[in-house]
């Protein structure tokens, strides 16, 4: 079974049956150890001991789509909804500053509220007062021009996790006005536009069975994403998946080593999912070849009311607790948080306008730009 770990590395990729045969042998003895080992081979061959950090801003919980599995879905008429004011979103980012975070993220429910205009005003202010941090957006499934705009106000990465590849699965998951087919064309016109992609699914959602994994390693492969961010499906008390099974912690982090031998560049989050489901989830993560950590930066008050599942951590922690929990979490594990911007390794630098205007004079141009940053890792370690 080695043998298998060793071709994946070597290649790059295995054969549905070789995989079958891999993912079935998950639990024998030695395997996963021997599969992590040689993730972290390749993870430190590229980002050294370096863990990215990502400042989450959960900025609104109202979405108009209906998700069986998600707590904000709208026909959950429990969820306490809530939009953070613009001026919300930039202390939040200016406390992350403060913090050593170089990334934000903006994640929301799909809200109509937060228009082409209102999303760039926010994305360009927040760039014009952290020129020197990456705008990361999660806003679901929008057009290919409300895209390009936000990219033109500076926003530089996005991410939409396709949530399965298999189209019954999909169907499974989702009410008939959401296509597998849209979700994918979204994430393509976003790659076209220049974006830093990341895309991702659930580990154990409803309907998934092995074929369905299958499919989703055989999609991320052919799509070539800059970040891929998988974690268990953790059941919400007022979804209809409520009483269904949460996907399982040990499966998770073995399908993070695939993928870090299947593409040893990527950013891969060990997620809050992860840390949900299990206590230590998130440093087995890092030990299996992930590299990314997203703590949240959203205001106190608001936390608990973004709730995607149940039991969900660290929704009473202020930011800095969060901070200095995770430094402690990712040294005792051996690794280091690092304060850049943590681009993708070997993605082609973007010039990424600050401010939207498009200056003739190249001269000019200097100083409307910055240029991502290729991580090598070198070391502004807070500590
Ligand atoms: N609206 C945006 C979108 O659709 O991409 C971003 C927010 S959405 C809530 C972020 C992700 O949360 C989803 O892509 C999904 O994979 C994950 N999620 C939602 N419900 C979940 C659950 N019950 N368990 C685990 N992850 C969940």
């Amino acid at each position: 079974m080695e043998k298998l770990v060793d071709k994946l590395e070597r290649e790059g990729m295995l054969s549905r049956s070789e995989f079958t045969e891999l993912l079935a042998g998950r639990k024998q003895a030695g395997l996963a150890a021997y599969l992590f080992e040689r993730a972290r081979v390749v993870r430190h061959r590229i980002y050294r001991r370096d863990v990215y950090l990502r400042g989450l801003i959960e900025f609104s919980s109202y979405c108009r789509n209906d998700c069986f599995y998600c707590g904000l879905r709208k026909s959950n008429t429990a969820a306490e909804r809530y939009r953070l004011s613009a001026d919300e979103i930039l202390e939040c980012c200016a406390q992350g500053h403060a913090l050593g975070f170089r990334t934000f993220v903006l994640q929301s429910g799909e809200d109509p509220y937060f228009t082409d205009e209102r999303m760039a005003d926010i994305v360009r202010a927040i760039r014009a007062a952290h020129p020197d941090c990456a705008i990361t957006l999660s806003l679901g499934e929008r057009a290919f021009e409300s895209y390009r705009i936000l990219f033109e106000a500076g926003a530089e990465r996005y991410l939409l996790r396709h949530e399965t590849a298999n189209e019954r699965h999909y169907q499974g998951l989702h009410p008939s006005d959401l296509s597998l087919r849209h979700r994918l064309d979204c994430l393509h016109e976003l790659q076209e536009i220049g974006y830093q992609v990341g895309c991702g699914f659930m580990v154990g959602s409803p309907g998934q069975d092995l074929d369905c994994l299958l499919d989703d390693l055989f999609f991320i492969k052919e799509f070539k994403p800059q970040m891929v961010g998988i974690g268990p499906f953790i059941p919400h008390k007022d979804t209809p998946f409520a009483g269904e099974k949460p996907g399982e912690a040990g499966l998770t982090v073995f399908l993070l080593a695939i993928l870090r031998l299947m593409e040893p560049g990527l950013l891969l989050p060990a997620t809050t999912a992860l840390g949900t489901i299990d206590p230590r989830g998130r440093e087995a993560g890092i030990l299996a070849g992930a590299n990314v950590l997203m703590p949240n930066l959203s205001p106190v008050r608001v936390r608990a009311k973004y709730l995607l599942y149940d039991n969900k951590i660290c929704t009473g922690d202020e930011a800095a607790e969060c901070r200095i929990c995770l430094e402690k979490r990712v040294r005792g594990v051996g690794y280091a948080v690092a304060v850049c911007r943590g681009d993708c390794a070997g993605f082609k630098p973007v010039r990424v306008p600050l401010t939207g205007e498009n200056p003739s004079d190249p001269k000019e141009m200097e100083k409307y730009y910055v240029r991502p940053e290729i991580p090598e890792g070198r070391g502004l370690y807070l500590s």
